[in-house]
């Protein structure tokens, strides 16, 4: 929430508001969220129009989980830009309204995080998963056949060996 009665009904007037919060509750239900007590920095821009104020932001956290093929832990940074009007009250409803002397954005930045979030991620954009046989990591396994130098003699046998291995 962040007060807002300095501007109220001053257009032109305007305030920001760079601050850290902790989340008192986990956004996002999927493989991954940005979990409770995890920081949220908001970077807020209120400015006052005639209907109300118009809140501009932008938001920086961290969302951990794990990841959709392999299912090794990962976090990520998430970043998203928000941007509302907020109208005074009147005589129709609107989803976000000036509440006496502050506005709350809540809301707005959490529906904002929470549909950044990715549906599918993955630790790394080539993430190979997992073997469907054994259940084991392919990403290790591939990693240690390319550690040890190749004898150019034997490179076309290698090569042989790569491909057969790519068959299996
Ligand atoms: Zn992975």
């Amino acid at each position: 929430m962040l007060p807002v009665h300095d501007i109220v009904r001053r257009p032109g007037e305007m305030r920001e508001h760079r601050l850290t919060i902790r989340l008192s509750e986990q956004w996002g239900e999927g493989l991954v969220s940005v979990v409770q007590g995890e920081e949220l920095d908001l970077d807020v821009r209120l400015e006052s129009v005639h209907e109300g104020i118009l809140v501009t932001g932008e938001a920086d956290s961290t969302y951990r989980g794990e990841c959709g093929r392999c299912l090794n832990p990962i976090d990520a940074p998430v970043e998203v830009e928000f941007q509302e009007l907020f109208a005074y009250p009147g005589e129709e409803a609107n989803d976000f309204e000036v509440q006496d002397d502050h506005v709350d954005l809540e809301t707005l930045v959490r529906d904002a995080v929470v549909l950044s979030l990715p549906f599918q991620p993955v630790c790394q954009p080539d993430c190979p998963g997992l073997d469907p046989e054994t259940g084991e990591r392919l990403t290790e396994s591939a990693g240690k056949e390319q550690v040890a130098p190749v004898d150019p003699r034997w490179a076309a046998l290698q090569q042989i060996t790569d491909q057969g291995n790519a068959a299996e």
